[in-house]
């Protein structure tokens, strides 16, 4: 697994880049914008590392740099900032994750894996988060192996956040995706079919796996709380 770190103080992205080699991952570190976007569009990597304030290109433009080229490499962004408005702006600009420094590595590790995991995830016909099944072939769906009954648009908001698992995801995001239109009003429509969709999938169960994620939207993630 190859993975690239973009990142301009050298402290962090030695310590970051040793950890992970200490993982078995295969690292490359990337000290300015510029030098991380050649990389990044040059050669084939499982997970980017990309820090927002860089010299020469700044996060945000690598990343848009990145998604003209690759929408769907896994790339996480690293905040000093903790502004929900850059979280928002981060996500809809096609980051899967950010994290806010300073952060522990075993954090920064977790959400890795969460991203390999969603990468593989996406190949697979069956998407499993905790006792969750998605069969993406018939569209069924099982909650503990009890079958869950769903309508058209119930499985495609569960599938596109079953396919996005841990990453929060705006009601901007959700309608696009699952009503392929972007007018700001139909944004309400998405709360309502939330409700909906966790009525069947995490009513009567303890363990809640349809999150809301304050000031961003939902997401769909295993962690227990
Ligand atoms: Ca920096």
């Amino acid at each position: 697994m190859r993975i690239l770190v973009v990142e301009d103080e050298q402290k962090l992205s030695s310590i970051i880049s040793h950890e992970l080699s200490v993982q078995g991952f295969d690292v490359e570190v990337a000290d300015d914008g510029a030098k991380g976007l050649e990389l990044a569009t040059s050669y084939s990597y499982d997970v980017i590392i990309l820090d927002i304030s860089l010299p020469k290109l700044n996060g945000t433009e690598v990343l848009a740099g990145i998604r003209k080229k690759d929408k769907y490499i896994p790339v996480i962004m690293l905040t000093a900032r903790d502004a929900v408005g850059d979280k928002v702006k981060h996500i809809e600009g096609g980051a899967d994750d950010y994290l806010t420094k300073p952060f522990a590595f075993s954090e920064l590790f977790a959400r890795v894996k969460a991203l390999l995991r969603r990468s593989q995830n996406q190949k697979n016909e069956t998407i499993r988060i905790a006792d969750l099944e998605v069969d993406r072939l018939s569209h069924q769906v099982r909650r503990a192996g009890k079958r869950i009954e769903l309508s058209g648009k119930e499985y495609a908001l569960l599938e596109y956040l079953a396919l996005n698992i841990n990453q929060p995801l705006s009601r901007t995001m959700i309608v696009s995706h699952v009503w392929d239109q972007s007018f700001e009003g139909l944004t309400n429509i998405v709360d309502v079919y939330v409700r909906q969709l966790r009525g069947k999938i995490d009513g009567g169960h303890e363990r809640r796996l349809i999150k809301t994620v304050r000031g961003v939207g939902y997401t769909l993630n295993e962690k227990i709380e």
